[in-house]
């Protein structure tokens, strides 16, 4: 039997949870025993009599006993002090931020945890039902439309009435990865016009298949590509962007930003120059805030208006859909769980498994991927 915790999320503004009371109880057919927190699902809908009713125990939140207990500890965002207490060998599985997270490295090696991110499991059609990036990126795309349709001083569709005809609202959405489509798919159901930029050649028939225009990248010094994302690029490939994304903004009603490079700042395609080039009552909805934003004047959880621009720093969007959100995080996890679980309800970390070769960032507490963070990369052995 697998011992697993789920405590409360130890950032305060996160409403999601990593388990679902339909996930508990299917992990339990496969010799898995859910401890949650109370209140843990409170947030997101999911009330502790649900977690028993579907066969989890309840625990108190920051119970060092049960800590020391637990074989792993499932998590929405960074772990930060919940790492406390957990016996060494243990292991936790969420969206760590590998990236940014020093002391995340520092708590593991440490506490002889294991770890894995699930920001980094390789996108091959095996991980698709554990790519969490995927369900939560997918939420935020939704959230992002609707968030500018409702800041927006006109309607999204085009409609004819007997006081006239009202055309339908312009969206240009910068970056076609997961969010990007389907903010192209949610403005399209709301009947604007959309044009959509990417670096990424597979992305123009993508963009179209939806209905949308696509908008090419310059022509010279088009960054490559690295498993299914872009790499960064240059500046004056960024400059040469800018200059061409120029015509498609003065023109915009929305702007859904969503262009981003793993492990790296987002680009920086609109500046505030731009900005006051666009028409008053337009809306900025900036998702790669928390990499460092798309537009110049994004802040993270913040809305800025710029002579009359409203530039929306959306750094929360899919815990504002906590609900779902959750339910098709915790699947995730059931996925990843059910490979390396077996029947028996033995976990086993096999750190060749093409799954966790990119994602196990931490096995007994040996680093594996200190790459990520530069200032460790020459202190202990680097994997790819
Ligand atoms: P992401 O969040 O890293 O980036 C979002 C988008 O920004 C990407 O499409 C990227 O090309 C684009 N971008 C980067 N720099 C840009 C620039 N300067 N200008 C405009 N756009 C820029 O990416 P993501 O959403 O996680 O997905 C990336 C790709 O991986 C997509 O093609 C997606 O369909 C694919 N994917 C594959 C799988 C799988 O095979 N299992 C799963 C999920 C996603």
């Amino acid at each position: 039997m697998v011992k697993v915790l789920i405590p409360r999320e130890w950032d305060a503004g996160e409403t999601r949870v990593a388990i679902s009371p339909e996930v508990v109880k299917r992990l339990a057919g496969r010799q898995v025993q859910c401890c949650v927190e109370r209140g843990a699902g409170q947030q997101a809908g999911f009330s502790d009599e649900d977690y028993v009713a579907a066969g989890a125990d309840l625990v108190t939140p920051g119970d060092r006993a049960m800590r020391s207990q637990s074989d792993i500890v499932l998590s929405v965002g960074p772990l930060g002090e919940n790492t406390a207490a957990l016996r060494p060998g243990a292991l936790v599985i969420g969206q760590l931020a590998p990236h940014n997270n020093n002391g995340l490295l520092d708590q593991l090696e440490e506490g002889k945890l294991s770890a894995i991110s699930l920001e980094l499991l390789p996108r091959i059609s095996r991980a698709q039902a554990m790519d969490a990036l995927s369900s939560q990126a997918n939420i935020a795309g939704y959230k992002a439309v609707l968030l500018a349709a409702a800041g927006l001083d006109r309607f999204m569709p085009m409609l004819m009435t007997a006081a006239g005809t009202v055309q339908p609202a312009k969206v240009v959405v910068i970056g076609a990865g997961v969010a990007g489509l389907q903010a192209v798919a949610t403005a399209r159901r709301l009947g604007a016009v959309v044009s959509v930029s990417d670096v990424r050649a597979a992305a123009q028939e993508q963009v179209e298949s939806l209905g949308a225009r696509f908008i090419p990248p310059p022509e010279q010094g088009v960054p490559g590509e690295s498993g299914g994302y872009a790499k960064q690029a240059t500046m004056s490939f960024l400059d040469a962007q800018r200059a061409g994304l120029s015509e498609h903004l003065n023109q915009a009603d929305v702007v859904i930003c969503t262009a981003q490079v793993p492990g790296r700042p987002a680009p920086m395609l609109i500046t505030s120059a731009m900005v006051a080039a666009m028409r008053p009552g337009a809306v900025i909805v900036d998702l790669a805030v928390i990499q460092g934003g798309n537009c110049e004047l994004s802040q993270a959880g913040q809305t800025v208006e710029h002579n009359g621009v409203k530039v929306i720093g959306a750094d929360r969007l899919p815990g504002s859909v906590a609900h779902h959100a959750s339910s098709l995080y915790a699947r995730n996890l059931m996925s990843l769980l059910e490979a390396l679980i077996d029947q028996e309800g033995v976990l086993k970390l096999d750190s060749e498994d093409e799954l966790l070769a990119p994602s196990l960032i931490s096995l007994d507490g040996n680093l594996r991927r200190t790459d990520l963070v530069p200032e460790r990369a020459t202190s202990s052995e680097m994997t790819s």
